[in-house]
């Protein structure tokens, strides 16, 4: 990275208050984006208060997905939003938890790196947080966006936003600019928008000595200029502080738009005096209109266990309207249930679809129902893409009903099962500790001459992020290959397979890695997009067919 136009890194905090899930992340990602679209260099960090050490080991009804990053970390999904909407590299220094925090005081107490002082929140446990935002600073930085998870008023959030607080005086008032998320709802019966939450939520701030700069306020309808000017007042900040941020009808990637609307950039590059190019949103704005009017449709079905979550697969639902976006294709997701595809038989749930995804995932819940639509695309010639468990779930499906090999099944699904075509490898199996022992980060794939992947990724080598403890069994990579499955990615050393296709089909394809984790808006990951292709190809080729039908059954008069 070059170095930067600023002497100093200027610092944005990014609090959140009245509810959760107002969308920090998006907002947070959004500003960055803003701001690298103004030449500017941006890192950006998310603080997590909960005490696990990190999301891997959460549930994802609880949490959504797991984001995984290059270097094997296992962060909260917001940081997706970070990749997707910018260029700003993400480490380990990128997500901090409460544990985390702790665990590396605990670690130094124990050290005896605090000589004999008795620890406690303030001034050790802000003295961490604090060294963890400096992290991210340095000569090629211009701004750190740091984001603090949780709403204002959460107990386990409060050493955070102390230690926000603190780094103003560290680093001078000037060189950081708070910015505080808010609800504005409206409420019908009184045919009004409500200011009285945003008040409370910044009052709850200003208690800990933190006055928000900004405020960015979440409304379903447009904030009247006589509501900006009552949030100003009664929160003490600037009426052009307060800027509107609509919900969005057709994307996410219009959020950024709406940013700019209310000159959040100028407003921001103005309060910390920093030296920026003009804005130039050409592009970004291109990408949108694509989203807003697409020329064609598929339908994907996407076969998981979590569907039921919102976020559990975030970054796989973000992937396929990538791939819409470079296709012009609005991609309509079909979310289904596994377990409804074991009760109901695959024809009545997935009759009518383009396309069937089966996404990761851990444990036997719904594998019969992933297995079976998998067998359904295969036979019926369904474009079908498979990810992590949906790549071993693919290789279960091919043994027990191509190569003949009825109690073939994973090893995490059945230990005793006749035949593990999916097991641990040695690596693996010393291992106890869940948490951070997958095979994680990104990782070296070679991809076989005549391929769908090499076709579609244009080159022979790739890097892709992993998530996952089994592995394909090599013993059995033979009779695959004499029944037609073709090994088209492998580790370098050929030891390892990652990506399985069958040459015969219109496009079956299977990962063992999260390919998800590398798309982008402007820059649809190939494999996604290789995927949605063929669907789309399949439902022209439907359409025709129909009209031709209908053609044909009109009787001709002459
Ligand atoms: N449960 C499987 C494994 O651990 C797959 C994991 C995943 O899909 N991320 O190997």
């Amino acid at each position: 990275m070059t170095a930067s136009a600023n002497k100093q890194t200027k610092h944005i905090f990014v609090t959140g208050g009245v509810v959760s899930s107002l969308g920090k992340g998006l907002t947070s990602a959004s500003i960055g984006m803003l701001l690298e679209h103004r030449g500017l260099h941006v890192r950006l960090q998310k603080f997590d208060p909960y005490i696990n050490v990190d999301p891997g080991t959460m549930d994802p009804y609880q949490h959504g997905e797991v984001y995984v990053l290059d270097d094997g970390t296992e962060t909260d999904l917001d940081l997706g939003h970070y990749e997707r909407f910018t260029n700003a590299p993400l480490t380990r220094d990128c997500n901090y938890t409460t544990g985390r925090i702790y665990g590396s005081v605990i670690t130094k107490e124990r050290k005896g790196v605090y000589q004999g002082q008795t620890v406690q929140v303030i001034p050790h446990v802000t003295d961490e947080i604090k060294s963890a935002v400096r992290k991210l600073a340095g000569d090629d930085v211009d701004v750190v966006i740091t984001e603090i998870g949780g709403t204002v008023g959460d107990i386990e959030g409060l050493p955070f936003l102390e230690a926000i607080r603190q780094f103003a005086l560290d680093v001078g008032k000037n060189n950081c600019l708070y910015i505080h998320l808010t609800l504005v709802p409206y409420l019908k019966a009184a045919q009004e928008a409500k200011t009285k939450p945003t008040q409370h939520s910044v009052e709850q701030l200003r208690r800990i000595g933190i006055q928000p700069d900004v405020l960015i306020c979440r409304t379903e309808h447009k904030l009247m200029p006589e509501m900006r000017d009552k949030i100003a007042m009664f929160c003490n900040v600037e009426p052009r502080a307060v800027i509107e941020e609509r919900d969005k009808e057709f994307s996410i990637y219009e959020v950024p738009l709406s940013l700019v609307e209310n000159r959040l950039d100028e407003l921001i590059v103005e309060k910390l005096g920093l030296r920026a190019q003009q804005l130039d949103m050409n592009g970004w704005n291109a990408m949108v209109q694509r989203i807003i009017n697409p020329a064609h449709e598929t339908t994907i079905a996407v076969v998981g266990k979590y569907i039921k979550h919102r976020d559990a697969y975030k970054s796989i639902y973000e992937s396929l309207d990538h791939a819409g976006i470079a296709l012009s294709t609005r991609v309509v997701v079909r979310r289904i249930e596994a377990e409804e595809v074991e009760r109901e038989g695959a024809e009545k749930v997935l009759g009518g679809v383009d396309g069937v995804l089966v996404p990761g995932g851990f444990n036997y819940r719904g594998l019969g129902g992933k297995i079976e639509a998998i067998r359904y695309a295969r036979e019926k010639q369904i474009p079908f893409f498979g990810i992590c468990l949906g790549l071993q779930c693919a290789a279960i499906e091919f043994a027990r009903n191509v190569v003949g090999l009825e109690d073939a099944n994973s090893t995490e699904m059945n230990p005793h099962c006749a035949h593990p075509v999916v097991c641990l490898l040695d690596a693996q199996f010393s291992i106890t500790d869940l948490g951070g022992t997958m095979r994680l980060g990104s990782w070296p794939c070679h991809l076989a001459e005549g391929s769908r992947v090499r076709a579609a990724y244009g080159s022979e080598s790739v890097r892709e992020r992993h998530r996952h403890r089994y592995e394909f069994n090599n013993q059995y990579r033979q009779q695959f290959a004499a029944h037609g499955m073709m090994f088209s990615g492998t580790s370098p050393d050929g030891k390892l397979v990652e990506m399985i296709e069958l040459p015969e089909h219109p496009w079956f394809v299977a990962v063992q890695c999260h390919p998800e984790f590398r798309s982008k808006p402007t820059q649809a990951h190939p494999l996604f997009r290789g995927f949605v292709e063929a669907s789309l190809k399949r439902r022209e080729a439907k359409k025709k067919a129909e009209a031709a039908r209908s053609r044909a059954a009109i009787p001709v008069s002459n």
